[in-house]
């Protein structure tokens, strides 16, 4: 799939829409999800035009993968839950219901956040 420049998060990107930003480097900005599932939600995005994590693992420089990895990192500890936990999540594509086409990481924290999916067939 070709990047669409017009997508939200390019938009918060480029300034055109506000974002409760709590990081910011070279390779990553870090915002409040607008519609929280957790106590903590933030969205962290690279800087770069990525459309999934397929396509930032296929395309992105090693560089950015470790710039955008080691913001993650860092973005949960200036969070204060790196000590208690947290989960990371990036919904991909068709089947993972993927809404945004710029890749994001999902960042929940704040409460015990229970099992990760439902056990197959239950
Ligand atoms: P996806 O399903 O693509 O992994 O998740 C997209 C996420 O972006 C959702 O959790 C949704 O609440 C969030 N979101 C959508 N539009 C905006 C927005 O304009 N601002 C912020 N901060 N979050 C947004």
């Amino acid at each position: 799939m070709a990047y669409d420049d017009t997508n939200i998060f390019a938009r918060v990107l480029r300034g055109e829409i506000p974002c409760d930003k709590v990081y910011e480097d070279d390779f990553a900005l870090a915002f409040r999800d607008i519609n929280p599932q957790a106590p903590t939600h933030v969205l962290v995005i690279p800087k770069g035009a990525y459309v999934s994590f397929d396509d930032f693992t296929a395309t992105a420089s090693t560089a950015e993968i470790a710039g955008f990895l080691r913001a993650t990192g860092e973005v949960a500890r200036r969070l204060g839950v790196a000590e208690s936990g947290y989960r990371i999540l990036a919904n991909t594509g068709r089947d993972g219901r993927q809404e945004v086409p710029h890749f994001h990481l999902h960042l929940f924290a704040g409460q015990d956040l229970g099992r990760m999916i439902k056990p197959v067939g239950k």
